[in-house]
């Protein structure tokens, strides 16, 4: 095992991944910014370095001094955590040439899978069903005639984007002609890369997710799938675990899930995301090369501590569990607790923390990095902690979620919370009937 690790992340993930360093007596290095200078992560780790000014360009994207200060400080290995620096397949190969381990895959897999065309390939080459679409659009007249055949609407997806943004929606040739110029545009903007790929526009589907783990020798196993259709802006608000799809439908999209990750020899954590419909057609979206918001929904049914498992994987130890040993029980809920108004389109909002009590109380958990006093950065997304609850079945869970809810107390800063608390009450959740556009389609919003 590592005897000391740099973390290149914040907030409620660089927490995360403190609390089992500690417990596995790894020593821990945080990088921070200037604006999370007083965060719990930096008060918490066993050393802390600073990499620079708020911006993220300039501080935890900032690669020379984030190998600086793990070379500095005698770091084994870099835990990325998820954003920023964690699917950088050139960070990766950095790490690599630096003699650091770099907590995630290879550099390889990461460059093979990172893009949106390349994780389209190896799915169609796992017999694997990918969304009717295409690879990358040479140009116009290309787009144009995959449209043609693919029908509209259509989506433009960067290839390199991720987070939910770098999507547009066309519905007619027409606009397929007036935008595709301006999405390659954005896509070099934001991801550095122009390249598009198209995929059908699918209007009302689940989003449901599987969980591997692998050792890098072909030895993969599942730790059960998640459902997140609850989304805003294509971005992840609820998540649980197990769906509630039906057995046989479940296992389908698991065994493909780990025939993809073992087509590449995939080391570590990674998730496999895909879209479900109506009738039950499934296809493999894309693949995320790292820890994700929402493994503790899976770490709760399971039992198993997947940094840990990460640790373990990085460090040599190997993955030392077969797919029998994975045992999973009852059910998980997440509310990713964000500063925003829901009533204004989920607007950010920053500022100070007045006052903060969390839930507690048998099966809940809460992820958070924030405390009484604490100022939230307006440079960095609106997470500010997440509250996951474990009961022995799904309407248990809804209910003692509801409960934990209503136990929070957030002052200052408008939040998420009273807008869960009205999905949990919502009888088309509570009947497990959620698609992605379950917000407009059943909340009005
Ligand atoms: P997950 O897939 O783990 O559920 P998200 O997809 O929402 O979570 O992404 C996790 C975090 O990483 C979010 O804070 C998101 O803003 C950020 N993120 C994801 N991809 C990118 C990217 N390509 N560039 C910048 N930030 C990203
Ligand atoms: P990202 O890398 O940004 O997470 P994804 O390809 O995973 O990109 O898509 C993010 C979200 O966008 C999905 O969770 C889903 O809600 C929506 N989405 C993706 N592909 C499609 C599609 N073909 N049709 C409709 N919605 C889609
Ligand atoms: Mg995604």
């Amino acid at each position: 095992m590592f005897k000391k690790i740099l973390i290149a992340n914040r907030g409620e993930i660089a927490l995360r991944i403190i609390r089992t360093a500690r417990e596995l007596g790894v020593k821990t290095v945080v990088v921070y910014s200037t604006a999370d200078e007083k965060s719990l992560p930096v008060l918490l780790a066993d050393e802390s370095v600073c990499v620079g000014p708020p911006a993220s360009n300039a501080s935890y994207l900032n690669i020379p001094n984030i190998l600086q200060a793990a070379l500095m400080t005698g770091a084994e290995g870099i835990h990325p955590g998820y954003g920023f620096m964690a699917e950088n397949p050139d960070f990766a190969e950095m790490c690599r040439e630096h003699g650091l381990v770099f907590i995630g895959p290879t550099p390889e897999s990461m460059r093979a899978l990172g893009s949106k065309a390349g994780g389209r390939e190896i799915a169609a080459n796992s017999n694997v069903p990918v969304v009717p679409g295409t690879g990358i659009l040479p140009d116009l007249d290309a787009a144009v005639l995959a449209a043609k055949q693919i029908g509209y609407p259509v989506l433009l997806k960067a290839s390199a984007g991720g987070g939910g943004r770098g999507q547009k929606i066309i519905r007619t040739q027409d606009e397929l002609k007036k935008g595709f110029a301006q999405a390659q545009e954005e896509a070099r903007l934001y991801f550095s890369d122009p390249d598009l790929i198209m995929e059908k526009f699918l209007e009302e589907f689940r989003h449901v997710e599987v969980q591997v783990m692998g050792d890098g020798t072909g030895h993969v196993i599942h730790i059960g799938e998640r459902d997140c259709s609850i989304q805003r802006r294509n971005q992840k608000l609820i998540e649980e675990a197990p769906s509630t799809l039906p057995d046989s439908l479940r296992q389908e999209i698991l065994a493909a899930g780990v025939r993809l990750a073992q087509h590449v020899n995939y080391a570590g954590a990674g998730t496999l995301e895909f879209i479900v419909d109506r009738d039950g057609n499934y296809y493999f979206m894309e693949m995320n090369t790292r820890i994700q918001v929402e493994h503790c929904v899976s770490e709760m049914i399971s039992g198993l501590d997947l940094v840990r498992m990460q640790l373990e994987i990085a460090s040599g130890h190997g993955l030392n569990m077969k797919q029998e040993d994975v045992v999973l029980r009852g059910h998980a809920i997440e509310c990713r607790l964000n500063a925003e108004d829901p009533d204004k389109d989920f607007r950010p909002a920053a500022g100070k923390i007045d006052d903060v009590h969390f839930a507690g109380g048998p099966g809940v958990r809460v992820d958070s990095h924030v405390y009484t006093g604490y100022v939230i950065p307006p440079h960095y997304d609106s997470l500010i902690g997440k509250l996951i609850v474990h009961h022995d079945n799904r309407a248990e869970a809804i209910a003692r979620m509801k409960r934990a809810l209503e136990e929070t107390v957030i002052q200052g800063p408008k939040t998420t919370i009273p807008l869960y608390i009205k999905i949990m009450d919502n009888p088309f959740y509570k009947r497990g009937a959620v698609m992605t556009n379950f917000l407009k389609t059943r909340m009005d919003m």
